[in-house]
């Protein structure tokens, strides 16, 4: 192979005896996951709101972010279960730009991924215990995933891995809800048939290992809107979608339909300030009807301390690197809204 191998990483296991959960961490995991599950299968009627900044490119601006959500949730705990969005690993379409916490704990250096994996360990396990919430992360990795899979509550599986069978088999081993979203190309066949691979049981290699894994019943999908022919993006969270979902679900015999819908990336054409807008027109779709009402479990929102993005090295504390964010007042305020529309 033409490729250095650097030095040899510490498995999981070696990470996680040097890094270990205590019992408060592990029993708060727990609850804040059962809790998630409750929603996605129809137990409890709130909803699920995954926020926060498209990279934790920053452990300061990430904790002092998750921290303003604690007040926030306990405000609307009735109605809403937060799920900040702790997202270390990046996908670059050109393989170009930064790669997230796990390739660049620092992103004005150079790549340290034996650093960035004890990083993303670090800063999951300190939102857990500083602020009480399990929180959400990309598997853009699946051979990465079990270095945290004791810490997280939600996981995503991203538009550009969805069609992927490792992915689909990693994901049909996780305990919590996992959302497979629609691929790029918008195909809604290709994310319903990730939901089916990931709610069965599977034998595979994982990490050296023939495995046997038993299925996730609470692998769901996420609508985040696509990208035509034309590189022209479009929407996919509106009613007709949703009741084209909810059909197909309807011959595909899965266990607990649902759906999030991402409020960014295509959906909002990239413009973060239309998640609001976004996110309140669903919450309509699903008044109007009881079966997108009973669809929709939940919301993902890119949200950070200030509006917008900068380039990597910018400097603005708490402004997002990659895809432009929801600054904190208008968040704010878009999750007291969220709660009065329930
Ligand atoms: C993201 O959630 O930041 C992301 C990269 O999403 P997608 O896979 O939908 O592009
Ligand atoms: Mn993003």
């Amino acid at each position: 192979m033409n490729m250095d191998f650097k030095r040899k990483l510490t498995i999981p296991m070696e990470t996680k005896e040097m890094y270990p959960l205590t019992g408060a961490i592990s029993a708060t995991v727990e609850k804040r996951t059962a809790e998630l599950k409750a929603i996605f299968s129809g137990q409890s009627d709130r909803l699920a709101l995954i926020i926060g900044p498209c990279s934790a490119d920053n452990e300061d601006s990430v904790m002092d972010y998750i921290s303003r959500l604690v007040p926030v949730q306990e405000k609307v705990k009735d109605r809403i279960l937060i799920v900040p969005r702790i997202y270390t690993n990046k996908p670059r379409t050109t393989g170009e730009g930064y790669k997230g916490l796990v390739h660049q704990p620092d992103p004005n250096a150079r790549p340290d991924l034996f650093k960035g994996i004890i990083a993303t360990r670090e800063l999951h396990m300190r939102a857990v215990r500083e602020t009480g919430f399990a929180c959400a992360d990309e598997m853009l990795y699946p051979e990465n995933y079990k270095y945290l899979d004791d810490l997280l509550g939600y996981v995503a599986v991203g538009a550009r891995s969805v069609e992927d069978q490792q992915h689909r088999l990693t994901a049909s081993a996780i305990e919590c809800p996992v959302g497979m979203k629609n691929p790029t190309s918008g195909d809604l066949t290709v994310m319903m048939n990730g939901i089916l691979a990931a709610q069965h049981a599977h034998d595979f290699i994982y990490r050296g290992w023939e495995g046997h894994s038993y299925g996730n019943p609470f692998a769901h999908a996420i609508l985040r809107g696509y990208v035509n022919r034309q590189g022209v993006t479009h929407p996919n969270y509106h009613y007709e979608t949703l009741l084209y979902l909810a059909e197909l679900y309807g011959k595909w015999e899965l266990r607990h339909p649902a759906v999030v819908i991402d409020c960014n990336h295509a959906n909002s054409g990239k413009n973060p300030f239309e998640q609001p807008r976004i996110l309140k027109e669903v919450l309509h779709s699903c008044r109007y009807n009881p079966e997108v009402k009973r669809l929709v479990k939940g919301f993902m929102v890119e949200s950070y301390i200030e509006d917008g993005s900068q380039p990597v090295g910018g400097g603005v504390y708490g402004k997002s690197i990659t895809d432009a964010c929801l600054g904190w007042e208008k968040s704010e305020r878009l999750i007291y809204e969220m709660a009065d529309m329930l």
